[in-house]
């Protein structure tokens, strides 16, 4: 595995100087987090990650693998072997579309497409994914809003994505977006449903459920 180091080395090439990284390729026992697969197989209807052969027939089937920083064989490998940083860092679980090809075709029936569920989720939860990355600051703002008012707002969901990811382009869009307001297809008036108390009843249940069967 590919670990920052603090060294950087300067390599000469025809025409300028560039500084690069010297970077560990290795990463030691000691480093891995063992429980790190159990707890994600226990998340992802996952009893069966264990059993994998590292066939690669996920990766081949898999349309989006190419662009993908690592395959989906290697995030199963590496989430088994508790390379929980790499994977929560990864762009493939935020690039997986899922489309369920791979757990089609999986000879030992593995969930990918959960794993890769439960993966995001875990990065959402520890702050894990990568910086002003939109995908899971897109996902918490949504469940935010629908937690709130048990719908989501179109025009507040981007307000939201924009101020955390990238405000330049808010005002890039607003020309756009003050169209869409005028011509009422977008509005800045929250949706709301109107048993907001009884959703929150429902969420706080389910996250009790999750807390007592974590424990
Ligand atoms: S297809 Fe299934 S068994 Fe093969 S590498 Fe992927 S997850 Fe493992
Ligand atoms: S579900 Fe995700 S990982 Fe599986 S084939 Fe589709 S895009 Fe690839």
């Amino acid at each position: 595995m590919i670990l920052p180091t603090f060294a950087f080395i300067y390599s000469n090439n025809k025409h300028k100087t560039e500084k690069k990284a010297v970077v560990r390729r290795i990463k030691y026992e000691a480093e891995l987090d063992h429980n790190f697969g159990e707890h994600i197989a226990a998340h992802a209807y996952g009893e069966r990650l264990m059993s994998c052969i590292q066939c690669g027939t996920c990766s081949a089937t898999c349309p989006l693998s190419h662009y993908m920083d690592y395959t989906p064989r290697k995030v199963i490998a590496m989430t088994r072997e508790g390379f929980k940083e790499e994977v929560l860092n990864s762009l493939t679980i935020w690039l997986c579309a899922s489309c369920y090809s791979c757990v089609v075709q999986c000879p030992r029936q593995i969930h990918i497409t959960d794993v890769m569920y439960a993966l995001k989720r875990e990065a959402i939860a520890s702050g894990y994914f990568p910086r002003r990355l939109p995908i899971p600051v897109l996902a918490k703002a949504f469940f935010n809003l629908v937690k709130r008012n048990g719908r989501n707002t179109e025009s507040w969901l981007l307000v939201n994505l924009y101020m955390r990811t990238n405000p330049f382009k808010m005002f890039k869009e607003s020309i756009l977006g003050l169209r869409l307001l005028l011509a009422g297809r977008m509005s800045l008036i929250p949706d709301r449903i109107k048993r907001r108390a009884e959703l929150s009843t429902i969420l706080k249940a389910v996250q009790a459920g999750k807390g007592a069967s974590k424990s």
